[in-house]
């Protein structure tokens, strides 16, 4: 097989370029994250190298005497150093749900929470509900643009086992002191799925619950009645914004015609919707 040169590459720092089978030749990435800052106390951290269609949104939520991470990417690189600077007081980090690009980096803070429902898939680590495991293909080569670090192969990508030290349950609050959220557990799309719910702004995020994309309810983990259920009662929210798992942020308008579109095509007769368990 013909291996490429660095140099052929006609890159400036050689030292970045590793040599690979053609097909495989990557850099390494300077930066894994970008952060974009939405308003004030608000932080949207993406891993732009990552494939688009399951690249996660992180949620930073600056609070007056807590901050909040909504979570914590693929764990490819250390988010906990990544963020440092913007963090001055105790942070809790949150998988909105056990899977690979939301759970991936939870190991790495002191203080990080999982609904109940997938706390023993966090504290053991399981790969295949984390939808990681390589049989699931999920985690691809080609879905990295560039390198996190330079040894960096998807086949020794795994999620790091880790205990919770907070376990999450319906109708908690995480209160920011200036602000917030209550806990909604809305399985569907996996049975520990959280939003979390600023009753006040009415702002959402909503993890993989809802967002403006293609909605993927046929997972192993996932369930169409119990996903119809959860819309049903999202259909009764009052929505300002939300600030989705994947994806763009949205209003009630959106919110809405998302959740009807859902209804309408699963309720539909013959769907698994209606047929018996
Ligand atoms: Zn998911
Ligand atoms: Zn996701």
């Amino acid at each position: 097989m013909a291996f490429s040169s660095p140099y052929s590459l006609g890159r400036s720092n050689p030292s970045l370029i590793y040599i690979l089978p053609m097909s495989q030749a990557k850099s390494v990435c300077e930066s894994w994250f970008s952060t974009q800052k939405i308003s004030n106390g608000l932080y949207l951290i993406t891993e732009p190298h990552y494939y688009w269609f399951n690249r996660a949104n992180l949620w930073l939520i600056k609070g007056q005497t807590q901050d909040l991470l909504i979570d914590t990417g693929l764990g490819v690189s250390s988010l906990r150093h990544y963020i440092a600077s913007l963090i001055d007081k105790p942070l809790l980090a949150i998988a909105s749900h056990i899977h690979f690009d939301h759970a991936g980096s939870l190991h790495e803070f002191e203080h990080r929470a999982i609904h109940e429902a997938e706390a023993d898939a966090l504290r053991t680590g399981d790969d295949y509900e984390a939808l990681c495991a390589p049989k699931q293909g999920w985690v691809l080569q080609e879905h990295f643009d560039l390198l996190p670090y330079p040894e960096f192969t998807v086949e020794q990508y795994t999620m790091q086992a880790t205990e919770p030290t907070h376990i999450l349950q319906e109708g908690d609050v995480l209160d920011l002191g200036n602000r917030a959220f209550e806990v909604l557990h809305l399985p569907g799309h996996s049975p520990g799925c959280i939003a979390l719910y600023d009753p006040q702004s009415k702002d959402l995020f909503s993890g993989d619950v809802i967002y403006d994309g293609e909605l993927l309810d046929q997972l192993h983990c996932s369930h169409i009645p119990t996903y119809i259920a959860t819309y049903e009662r999202l259909q009764k929210l009052p929505i300002g914004g939300v600030y989705p798992g994947h994806y763009s942020i949205f209003g009630q308008e959106r919110y809405e015609q998302i959740i009807v579109e859902y209804l309408e095509a699963k309720r539909k007769p013959g769907c698994p919707a209606v047929a018996p368990p």
